[in-house]
């Protein structure tokens, strides 16, 4: 008997969109080759922030001694660090596998192929297959680590994402290619840990695509923190040794450094999944354009995550996933990426919504600003981590707030209730007039609406 939906990748598009599916009453499979969760469980959001959770652990035993304790010098056990990141990450994928069961989801362990708009090969482990029909296609195959050939790219000494995670021994010395936000994710953590971090990145500035002053801030915290940055300079030649490699800048400087992690974006997993067989077409980098409803130009073929291009983050892959199955349903459910939050686990953590001011200039509107320091926050100084800011930008005219950038503590939290500001059309007075607990990080979001107008009272 036909599914209702096969869907070809179990990350959090695919899984999530099974579970719609299910809630939905459609006869769902999910074809998943490696572990469910993809990567966002398995190689991404999870186990990253599971180290990133270790540093602010050890970040808070080295500045102790500020709130009168002394803690000793803490001892890192570098495979413990990492055995606890992949026990939180089994924990995870034991409970989506519980959800796909409770849903009575059906899952298949393979490779799954288009070989018409209506049926689906799975190439299984064991050299067999097993072909399925569909009344619908969901491909959520996700995207891996782009790599430059030119690299020497080994997994051992030249590193992705994935292998970094499985690093037995804290390199003494890390160099990464890439500053975004994988790169500056990694940066915090192995500075933390003790290693020699530099990173090399070809924009003028790391973090590029943020804020421009929370990106200045960036730099100057992650030089505090001993990172060392080259920006505004690609990369000339990579050269692996016995300890390790060698890289020549454009600038024809030389870098030393016993690894070096590889973190310069994604390639989309399109490739061998018989998107010709069907007619599917990709874009020039290979990724699957789609329409609102997540539709392909195939009208029964959809595709959802990472392998759409549209914004590369797990929260935005499920959003699109649901979108897709009630599409299928017949419900009429159109994806809006025009509020999405963005979070760097950096530390401090950075996290935006909606537009900048820089995006706000480029789009001609003369937007209101508001800034407020957690310096001048009792919550933030009580916590001993008061650097950063809030920055509201609001609409001139209708007071609407269009964007959120917020550096500091708890940033990504804290994000929330911004994009519900902004997704909901609040005004800065609205947000301002708020009445926000004390004392709490929450009160600079508030105290950025009054500076929105000239009126905050801390500053
Ligand atoms: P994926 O998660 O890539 O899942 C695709 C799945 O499809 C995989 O399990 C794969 O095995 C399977 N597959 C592929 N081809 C086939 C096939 N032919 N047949 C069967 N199965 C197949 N995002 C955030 O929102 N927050 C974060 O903090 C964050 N941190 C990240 C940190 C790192 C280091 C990385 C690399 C990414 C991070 N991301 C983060 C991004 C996030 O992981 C991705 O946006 C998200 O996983 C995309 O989901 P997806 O379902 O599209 O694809």
């Amino acid at each position: 008997m036909a599914y209702k939906i096969v869907i070809l990748g179990g990350g959090p598009g695919g899984y999530v969109a099974a579970i719609r599916a299910a809630q939905l009453g459609a006869k769902v499979m999910v074809v998943e080759k490696d572990r469910l969760g993809g990567t966002c469980l398995n190689r991404g959001c999870i186990p990253t922030k599971a180290l990133v959770s270790g540093t602010e652990v050890l970040r808070g035993l080295r500045n102790s001694r500020e709130f009168g304790i002394d803690a000793g010098n803490p001892v890192i056990d570098f495979p413990r660090f990492m055995k606890r990141k992949d026990q939180v990450v089994q924990r995870l994928v034991t409970g989506i596998n519980y959800l796909f069961k409770k849903h009575k989801i059906e899952t298949v362990k393979g490779t799954g192929k288009l070989l018409s708009p209506n049926s689906v090969q799975i190439d299984k482990e064991d050299g067999s297959s097993e072909k399925v029909q569909a009344e619908n296609i969901i491909i959520a195959t996700g995207s891996r680590p782009a790599v430059n050939p030119s690299w020497g790219y080994d997994g051992t000494t030249v590193l992705t994402s994935d292998e970094i995670l499985n690093l037995t021994e804290c390199p003494k010395s890390l160099l990464i290619i890439g500053g975004g936000v994988i790169g500056c994710e990694f940066a915090g953590i192995f500075a933390e840990l003790g290693a020699e971090v530099t990173i090399v990145e070809i924009m003028p500035s790391i973090l590029s695509g943020i804020d421009k002053e929370a990106a200045r801030l960036m730099q100057t915290l992650f030089k505090k923190q001993g990172i060392t940055l080259k920006t505004g300079t690609g990369i000339q030649q990579v050269t692996k040794g016995q300890d390790g490699v060698a890289v020549t800048l454009e600038t024809g400087e030389e870098i030393r450094a016993d690894q070096m992690l590889v973190s310069v974006g994604r390639a989309f997993n399109t490739e061998g999944i018989g998107l010709d067989n069907v007619g599917v077409k990709t874009g020039l980098k290979g990724e699957i354009p789609v329409n609102s409803r997540m539709q392909t130009g195939v009208g029964n073929i959809y595709a959802i995550g990472d392998v759409t291009n549209k914004i590369q983050l797990a929260h935005v892959a499920s959003a699109q996933g649901i979108a897709a199955v009630e599409n299928i349903m017949g419900m009429e459910t159109e994806m809006d990426y025009t509020v999405v939050p963005n979070c760097i686990f950096s530390y401090p953590e950075v996290a935006s919504v909606g537009i900048t001011g820089q995006m706000a200039e480029e789009q001609g509107i003369a937007a209101k600003a508001g800034k407020f320091p957690f310096m001048a926050v009792g919550r933030a100084l009580a916590a001993g981590q008061a650097e950063g800011f809030v920055k509201i930008i609001a609409d001139p005219v209708t007071d609407k707030i269009l964007g959120v950038t917020i550096v500091g503590p708890h940033a990504s939290d804290l994000i929330a209730e911004a994009a519900l500001a902004v997704k909901l059309g609040a005004t800065a007075a609205q947000l301002a007039g708020t009445i926000h607990a004390h004392p709490t990080l929450a009160e600079a979001v508030m105290e950025a609406a009054e500076a929105v107008h000239g009126r905050s009272i801390h500053i």
